[in-house]
């Protein structure tokens, strides 16, 4: 019922315009022939107008932020008219990286979400532990508090459009992969809560895929769980052989 989604978040990688084109010269043969899967990829503000060549393929364009204002003196920010300008069609929003390095909070990316969503981007909403609340217990606690915050006052249509990247930090770029029933449980949980908030058809609806330390390797195991529709992945998604690999997995899976 739900259409995976894989998203390859570049980070600060892959930023020139060359690196971009030859990722993507690469990638783009590899995974033509995938038709049940949306993919999509997130390069660096500097190499999306080199990457907007998938516009005519299967591949859409994802961008790793944005602010919540559309113009005006906030030097440094990308406004969301911008994005559209370039044929932007996701957004990454909330990223743990954003969170805990740039000290991003619930309020403001909730003010980003509902943005996105005004200017028709669909948001990639980011939400995950840290290794110390996992082990203590406090998982479902955080979960529940990001889900309220980044997710106030949006109603059932909003909220249908979004996708949400589940991603453990203490899984992310460390090569620690939650266990596909870990992540499992935690999406569960997930579905639970917006059984709760909305509805069935809501909790049944929205994608969540599950992100950090995805790797060809281990990508079926953890696609082959019901509540996993796909993932966000970093590392894996700057070489196009690996990205296309975990591509295939999910795709294995429908
Ligand atoms: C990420 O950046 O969202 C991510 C999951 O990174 P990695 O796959 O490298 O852990």
């Amino acid at each position: 019922m739900r259409r995976p989604i894989i998203g390859g978040n570049w980070k600060m990688n892959r930023g020139s315009p060359e690196s971009a084109r030859e990722m993507l010269q690469e990638l783009i043969p590899l995974v033509k022939k995938v038709k049940k899967v949306d993919i999509v990829i997130a390069p660096p503000f500097t190499a999306l107008q080199e990457a907007s060549v998938v516009k005519v393929t299967n591949i859409k364009l994802g961008a790793q932020n944005m602010y919540f204002e559309e113009k005006g003196a906030y030097t440094g920010e990308i406004s969301p008219i911008f994005l559209k300008a370039l044929g932007i069609d996701y957004v990454i929003l909330g990223h743990s990286e954003r969170r805990n390095i740039f000290g991003e909070s619930d309020e403001l990316i909730n003010k980003k979400i509902k943005k996105a969503l005004e200017m028709g981007l669909i948001p990639i909403v980011c939400i995950g532990e840290h290794l110390e609340e996992r082990k203590a217990g406090k998982t479902e606690i955080i979960i529940e508090k990001q889900i309220n915050g980044t997710f106030a006052d949006l109603n059932k249509k909003e909220i249908m459009k979004i996708v949400i990247a589940y991603e453990p930090i203490w899984a992310i770029g460390t090569g620690e992969t939650a266990t596909p029933e870990q992540a499992a449980e935690v999406h569960q949980f997930i579905r639970s809560l917006l059984n709760d908030k909305y509805d069935e058809k809501v909790a049944q609806s929205v994608r969540i895929q599950y992100g950090g330390s995805v790797k060809p390797h281990n990508a079926l195991e953890l696609f082959q769980k019901a509540d996993i529709d796909g993932g966000l992945v970093g590392g894996a998604s700057l070489e196009a052989e690996s990205f296309a690999e975990i591509i295939k997995a999910v795709e294995k899976t429908i």
